[in-house]
């Protein structure tokens, strides 16, 4: 069972901004509040899709999303003021781990940002970074292959091989340790089931 107080505990003392909601709603309704008359870019996320985070924030903010706009929106929103993604693992002991296969949202995790909010959900979180690093890989990148309809062997058994297909969605694994210098980043914990 996630504990969302012990990676609260982890993820301030790396030097992550922590808030903690019970229900997604409210996160949007948090990050509705906080964010207004920015620029805001978002990486792909079905935590944020199902929020409808784009759609509230839409209201009041200059919004980039290629899941709604298409391809040419990510130059954009590597430019925004504000950056919002979610994570493919939370270890409990404060690692936030992410893959990546074009590359835009971890290189918006790791610089260009005023802030960068991750909006992560209880089933992201592990008690540990091997655990965690475990997540990433052979839940949440083979449940992304699907996504894409690759030909890759996890789409096939949802486990990791490490496969050397050219249809393979991951390039790059990314572990934040803390906050990269100069750029605040937030993690919204929701203790709700969200994206995978
Ligand atoms: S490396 Fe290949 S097999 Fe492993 S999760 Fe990524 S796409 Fe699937």
């Amino acid at each position: 069972m996630a504990d969302l107080k012990a990676a609260e505990k982890s993820l301030k003392e790396r030097g992550f901004a922590v808030r903690v909601f019970a229900a997604g709603k409210e996160a949007v309704e948090y990050l509705n509040s906080a964010i207004d008359g920015k620029t805001v870019g978002f990486g792909g996320s079905a935590t944020v899709q199902e929020l409808g985070i784009y759609e509230a924030l839409a209201k009041h903010n200059e919004t980039h999303w290629h899941w709604v706009n298409g391809p040419e929106e990510r130059p954009v929103a590597a430019g925004a003021q504000i950056y919002i993604a979610s994570a493919n693992a939370v270890a409990e002991t404060g690692e936030i781990i992410n893959i990546d296969g074009a590359g835009n949202r971890v290189a918006s995790m790791l610089y260009g940002h005023e802030k960068v909010y991750l909006v992560v959900g209880r089933n992201k979180l592990a008690p540990t970074y091997e655990e965690a690093l475990w997540r990433a890989r052979n839940t949440a990148a083979p449940l992304n292959a699907k996504r894409l309809e690759r030909k890759t062997p996890c789409v096939v058994d949802g486990r990791c091989h490490d496969c050397k297909s050219p249809d393979r969605v991951c390039r790059a694994l990314t572990v934040l340790w803390g906050p990269m210098t100069g750029m605040e980043t937030e993690v919204v914990l929701i203790d709700q089931d969200l994206g995978f």
